[in-house]
């Protein structure tokens, strides 16, 4: 296994659509591991294959945060079949060090995607576990949680990044 590189914000890779994954093979397979590797050495709660750089759909996640316990789950072509509920809690994200910025969410979801055994596996989540599965959905669709904030927020926050940047 190998920990790879996260990209930052603003790399333009993070703001494609990933594509469909249409066969697991082998080289996925190991991509896939060092996915996990890189989510807990990072350490993140999920992680999302465009954020190093590969654009597909492919997810990992574990909400446990605990390497010593580790049970990441992998989803493949996840897609967000319902959600319920809102709620409004600080999020970060990789590929942005040092901001959390309170983002609105649905609470309870219903995800179905696949596993990386090829199987259909339909999950529902609610607090955190949705929370992490509608951040990394996201980021197969080039959105990060700064889109999801208020405009006047996101103009605001817009001239800091910037402003990082530079300094
Ligand atoms: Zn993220």
């Amino acid at each position: 296994m190998a920990k790879l590189p996260i990209l930052l914000y603003p790399s333009p890779v993070i703001r494609k659509k990933s594509l469909l994954v249409t066969s697991i093979d082998g080289q996925l397979q190991r991509f896939i591991d060092d996915m996990v590797e890189t989510m807990y050495a990072a350490p993140g709660m999920g992680l999302a294959a465009p954020q190093v750089g590969a654009l597909k759909r492919v997810i990992v996640l574990d909400p446990s945060h605990d390497p010593a316990h580790a049970r990441p789950q992998v989803l493949i072509n996840p897609v967000l079949v319902s959600g319920e509920g809102q709620v409004v809690e600080e999020e970060g994200c990789l590929c942005i060090p040092d901001l959390n910025e309170s983002v609105s969410r649905f609470k309870q979801v219903v995800v179905k995607a696949y596993d990386r055994n090829e199987k259909e596996v339909i999950l529902e989540g609610a607090d955190l576990l949705a929370r992490i599965l509608q951040h990394e959905i996201d980021h197969l669709d080039g959105v990060l949680f700064i889109d999801r904030l208020s405009t006047a927020k996101r103009l605001l926050l817009k001239r800091r990044l910037k402003k990082a940047k530079k300094d």
